[in-house]
C-alpha cells in the first residue's frame, strides 16, 4: 500500500512545475513524465524495516546507540574544513588502534575488500612475485586480488586452523623473492589468531613487504604495527570496532610508501590509487587537498566515534575484555560438551570462536533455529572451513559475559530442540 505522505512529497514539485507555465522545459517533463512505464515499486512506498537482532557471528557486530548518533548527524560537504578536521581525527585515532607513527594513515571509503584491494594494487606492480599465507578464505581472497592485477603468487597453503612456523616463512621468501608477504592476524573462517613477532624483520631480510589483515582482530588481540614492524595494515570497521560497515582503515610505512610511489605502472585502480588518497587524506604534504571522489561522510562520522570510543577505553582495556569474555564463553562452550576448533589456546582468536561442529547435528539446522527463536545470528564456517565449524563472534559492544551467556543458552536450546544424526 501507498503511503499518502510519500507520494505527496513526490508528485508536489512536479505538479508546480506542470501547472504554472507552458514553458519548452514544463513540456518536457510533462513527456517525461507521460513516458514512464514502469511505476514505482510497492515496496518503495513502505517504511524501511530492519530487526533488532544480535549480531553474535563473525560481524557486523551491533553498532553502539553512541557511534549510530555520530553517523545520523546532517552531512556536511566531504570537502569543507570540518571535514578535514574530522578526517585528521580519524587518522590519529587509526594511529592509536595500529599503534604505529605512519603518517600515511587513512580510512578507505569501502569495506575491508578496498583496503585488501588497494595494499594489493598499490605496493605490487605487474609480473612481481607475491607470496601469500592461505590458511582460510583471506589468504585465497587476497591472492585471488593479486593474480587479477598480474601478480606471480606463490600460495603458502595449510588447511584452516593451521599456522606458519617462522622458519617456513622465511624459506619460502627466499624461493620466491616477492615483493610482498601476506598474513592474516586474525583468521575469522579458522578462529586463529596467527603469531606475528619475528615476521617483519624475516620480510626485512628478504627486501619484501609485510602485509597484514586485522579485519577481525583489530582491538581484540594485541597487535603493534610500529613495534612488529609490519609494513602494511588494514582493518574493518564492522567488528571490534563496532561502526557500521564501509570503512576501513589502512596504513604504510615509509619502507611501504618508497616502494608505492617509485611505480613504473600506475595502479590498475584509480579510486584506490595511493597517490591520489593521500592528498585526499592530507597525507601527501600539499597544502590543497584535490577533489578526487565522495567520501562516506556518515561512515567517516561512526568511524570517528568508535575510534574515539576505543581511545577512551584504552587498547590494552579492550585487548582484556575480549580475552576474559572469550575465556568465559569456551569454558561454558566445553560445559556444554561442545569442542573447540583451535585446540591451543594462545591460537584461538578472541573476536571469533569456532565449534566443531557437533557430531549428528546439522549445522544450519541449528543456526536457523538459532536466529529464529533467539533472534541471533551465529554463523557456519567460511570458504574452506564450510562444514567444518560454527562461528559466535563477541566483539566491542557485544563483548560482555552477559552476551556470551545469551549465546551459550541459545546453543544449548539448540542442542536440546534440533534433532540429531541428519548431517
Ligand atoms: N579479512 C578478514 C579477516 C575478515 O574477517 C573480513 C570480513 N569478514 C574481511 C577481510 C573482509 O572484510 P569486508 O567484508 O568488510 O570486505
Amino acid at each position: 500500500m501507498a503511503r499518502p505522505d510519500a507520494l505527496l512529497v513526490q508528485t508536489a514539485p512536479f505538479e508546480n512545475l506542470l501547472y504554472s507555465k507552458n514553458t519548452h522545459a514544463a513540456s518536457c517533463i510533462h513527456r517525461s513524465l507521460g513516458s514512464v512505464t514502469i511505476p514505482p515499486p510497492a515496496c518503495m512506498l513502505r517504511p524501511l524495516e530492519a530487526p533488532l537482532r544480535y549480531l553474535f557471528g563473525p560481524g557486523p557486530s551491533n553498532v553502539p546507540p553512541r557511534v549510530l548518533a555520530a553517523g545520523g548527524r546532517p552531512i556536511i560537504g566531504h570537502l569543507h574544513p570540518e571535514m578535514y578536521e574530522i578526517m585528521n581525527d580519524i587518522k590519529k585515532g587509526i594511529q592509536y588502534a595500529f599503534q604505529t607513527k605512519n603518517n600515511m594513515t587513512i580510512a578507505m571509503s569501502g569495506s575491508g575488500h578496498t583496503a585488501m584491494e588497494c595494499a594489493v594494487f598499490n605496493t605490487v606492480e605487474p609480473g612481481e612475485s607475491v607470496v601469500v599465507a592461505v590458511n582460510g578464505i583471506w589468504g585465497e581472497r587476497v591472492a585471488e586480488i593479486a593474480e587479477r592485477m598480474g601478480a606471480r603468487v606463490h600460495r603458502m597453503v595449510k588447511a584452516p586452523g593451521g599456522y606458519y612456523s617462522n622458519e617456513e616463512i622465511e624459506q619460502t621468501l627466499a624461493k620466491h623473492k616477492p615483493v610482498l608477504f601476506f598474513l592474516t592476524h586474525g583468521e575469522s573462517s579458522a578462529g586463529l589468531v596467527h603469531p606475528v613477532d619475528g615476521i617483519g624483520d624475516i620480510c626485512l631480510r628478504h627486501n619484501c613487504l609485510f602485509l597484514v589483515d586485522s579485519v577481525a582482530s583489530l582491538g581484540g588481540a594485541p597487535l603493534f604495527m610500529d613495534e612488529q614492524k609490519i609494513d602494511i595494515l588494514y582493518t574493518g570497521s564492522q567488528k571490534a570496532l563496532n561502526a557500521p560497515p564501509g570503512t576501513a582503515p589502512i596504513s604504510f610505512n615509509e619502507r611501504a610508501c618508497k616502494k608505492m610511489f617509485n611505480r613504473k605502472t600506475k595502479p590498475v585502480s584509480y579510486l584506490l590509487d595511493m597517490t591520489h588518497l593521500s592528498n585526499y587524506w592530507g597525507c601527501d604534504g600539499k597544502t590543497a587537498r584535490i577533489y578526487h571522489h565522495t567520501g562516506p561522510v556518515s561512515g567517516f562520522f561512526s568511524l570517528r566515534e568508535s575510534l574515539s570510543i576505543l581511545a577512551e577505553k584504552g587498547l590494552e582495556n579492550s585487548w582484556r575484555q575480549h580475552k576474559e569474555v572469550a575465556e568465559y564463553l569456551w569454558k561454558g562452550l566445553e560445559d556444554l560438551g561442545l569442542k573447540l576448533f583451535i585446540k591451543d589456546k594462545d591460537l584461538r582468536l578472541p573476536c571469533v570462536t569456532t565449534i566443531s561442529i557437533p557430531q549428528g547435528y546439522n549445522w544450519r539446522e541449528l543456526l536457523t533455529y538459532i536466529m529464529k527463536h533467539h533472534q541471533m545470528e551465529m554463523t557456519g564456517g567460511l570458504g574452506p572451513s564450510v562444514g567444518m565449524v560454527l562461528r559466535v563472534g563477541l566483539m566491542g559492544y557485544n563483548c560482555n559475559k552477559a552476551n556470551a551467556d545469551l549465546a551459550l543458552a541459545a546453543l544449548a536450546d539448540a542442542l536440546k530442540v534440533c534433532p540429531k544424526s541428519k548431517a
